[in-house]
């Protein structure tokens, strides 16, 4: 069968099961060769990888990560696009196909089912609306994970890289830093997809640290102060963690801890690094 990259070809599977767009699960599929090669080669996958792929569509980049992978298995949530991934994956007897939503699976126990719990790689085109909960899940699940290759809206992959003090930092950006080491691969247009998306795009490539980047006692507790502190980013940190209903500390003791940091006590959450936060959560604790 011809690659379904080829826009001719994607559009003639379309009409063949007359498919129509669903805008609730972001489909936007990929037309564009140059771009699916870089997404390829920036994952470095070769015969001895596992991976997994959300949202495979109507299987474009399945495609080419069957040919590159070991095993690939996709999980996609819209049940009309099952039998058309049967069928444009056919040649392939390494691919695994799941119909469900990814954030309800327990990613974990499919590791350990499908690749006896070694190490992963995520590989998608993922569906803009779910972008942000789909990367956290995998982070704190705690999955074996060696990268994380995705398309994204590029407003969420500046978040992702965003520092201090910018308007663009928040808990994502901590998540990201704290896990991985992000690398922007790629800026696609809107005209590499069918039908164009109302945004532009980027690949970026997340390599999972082996190591942990801080010091932190207890990494839930850190990331429930970090979400506190930018859920209401506008108030100071002792306001902000003081209201918060589950982190259960006082005003003063906030301040206790910022005044042993040598921070200021009018501080906001948006002024502190990661390092900050551990030793802050640390304290606290
Ligand atoms: N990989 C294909 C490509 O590159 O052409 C399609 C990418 S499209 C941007 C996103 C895909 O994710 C769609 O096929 C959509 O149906 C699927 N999807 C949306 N929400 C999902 C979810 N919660 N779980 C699994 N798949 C989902």
């Amino acid at each position: 069968m011809e690659k379904l990259i080829n826009p001719v070809v994607t559009a003639g599977i379309l009409r063949k099961y007359d498919f129509h767009f669903q805008k609730r699960y972001g489909q936007n599929f990929l037309i564009d060769e140059h771009v699916l090669n870089k997404i390829i080669s920036a994952s470095e996958i070769t015969k001895d990888d596992f991976v997994l792929e959300i949202g495979p569509g109507i299987g474009t980049m399945t495609q080419f990560l069957c040919e590159a992978a070991g095993k690939v298995l996709a999980v996609e949530i819209d049940e009309k696009l099952i039998p058309v991934l049967e069928d444009t994956l056919s040649e392939y007897d390494n691919v695994q196909v799941i119909n469900n939503d990814v954030l309800k699976l327990d990613l974990n126990k499919i590791a350990d089912e499908y690749n006896d719990g070694k190490k992963i790689k995520v590989v998608a085109n993922l569906p803009y609306y779910i972008t942000t909960p789909i990367i956290m899940g995998l982070f704190e699940a705690h999955l074996p994970l060696e990268s994380i290759t995705v398309m994204i809206q590029k407003e969420v992959a500046d978040r992702m890289q965003a520092g201090p003090g910018t308007k663009d930092y928040g808990a994502l950006s901590l998540a990201v830093q704290f896990y991985s080491e992000p690398e922007i691969v790629a800026t696609v247009p809107p005209n590499c997809f069918m039908p164009r998306p109302g945004v532009s795009s980027e690949v970026i490539r997340l390599k999972t640290l082996e190591s942990c980047p801080v010091d932190v006692q207890d990494e839930a507790f850190m990331f429930k102060v970090i979400r506190a502190a930018f859920n209401q980013r506008r108030k100071t940190l002792v306001n902000a963690l003081g209201n918060a209903s589950n982190i259960n500390v006082s005003k003063d003791q906030v301040k206790d801890a910022l005044g042993q940091m040598g921070l200021d006590e009018r501080i906001r959450g948006e002024a502190l690094e990661l390092g900050e936060f551990a030793k802050l959560s640390n304290l606290l604790k």
